[in-house]
């Protein structure tokens, strides 16, 4: 399996990566967009869980995103777009609160994935363009987020559907399994104590889940 980059993440960087991801209330705006209106390069605006890009200026704003300086450009890499379409498709499609519980659990999935064996092709494709094109956001957090961001979408799409979520919890999910090698695994099986998939199979686990977006609950009225 190719590496996720050619070097390992900097221990500082892994130890903030450790129970990945934590939810985020607000994010830093599109620094072109802010710009263009008159408010600034740096202009944080509350946002909900789907916000990870701009679509106009095709930056990537979501998990790693701390300054201006992190917004890297995903022009190149078209699958971060449709995934961001598809994940805004799922939260019509099965509901705002459902989707974001599938979508934290399929993040940390996906980072445990990552954290064990740097993760799968369409990962490390994905890395390898941004980096490539961006040597200066090499194995930052934002970098690995986004590149993980399509994998995490595919993941949400299986787990948010109720009718998935229950062949998973079944005594026979082959079938929910077979999905899962097919669309997000490169063909590989999750399998073994270790696994985070198998783990949130046999336990249904929510680790550190805090429930929906605060926008809907913080919001002013
Ligand atoms: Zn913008």
């Amino acid at each position: 399996m190719p590496q996720l980059g050619q070097h390992d993440p900097a221990p500082s960087l892994r130890q903030k990566l450790a129970g990945r991801p934590i939810r985020a209330t607000h994010i830093v705006a599109c620094h072109h967009c802010t710009l263009a209106r008159g408010a600034g390069r740096f202009v944080q605006i509350y946002s909900t869980h789907e916000q990870v890009i701009c679509l106009r200026h095709r930056l990537w704003l979501g998990d790693g995103v701390t300054g201006v300086t992190d917004q890297l450009s995903i022009r190149d890499s078209p699958e971060i777009t449709t995934a961001w379409h598809h994940h805004r498709n799922l939260i019509t499609r099965h509901g705002r609160s459902g989707v974001r519980k599938a979508f934290h659990i399929a993040a940390v999935i996906n980072w445990r994935w990552y954290d064990q064996f740097h993760h799968f092709t369409a990962a490390t494709d994905i890395y390898d363009t941004l980096a490539a094109n961006q040597p200066r956001h090499a194995n930052s957090h934002a970098v690995v987020a986004a590149s993980l961001y399509p994998s995490i979408v595919d993941l949400t799409a299986v787990m948010a559907s109720p009718r998935w979520a229950e062949i998973a919890h079944s005594r026979h999910p082959d079938q929910f399994l077979d999905r899962i090698s097919v669309e997000v695994t490169d063909g590989w099986q999750p399998r073994g104590a270790s696994d985070p998939l198998r783990d949130w199979m046999r336990s249904d686990w929510l680790p550190g889940f805090r429930g929906s977006d605060a926008i809907n609950a913080s919001k002013p009225r």
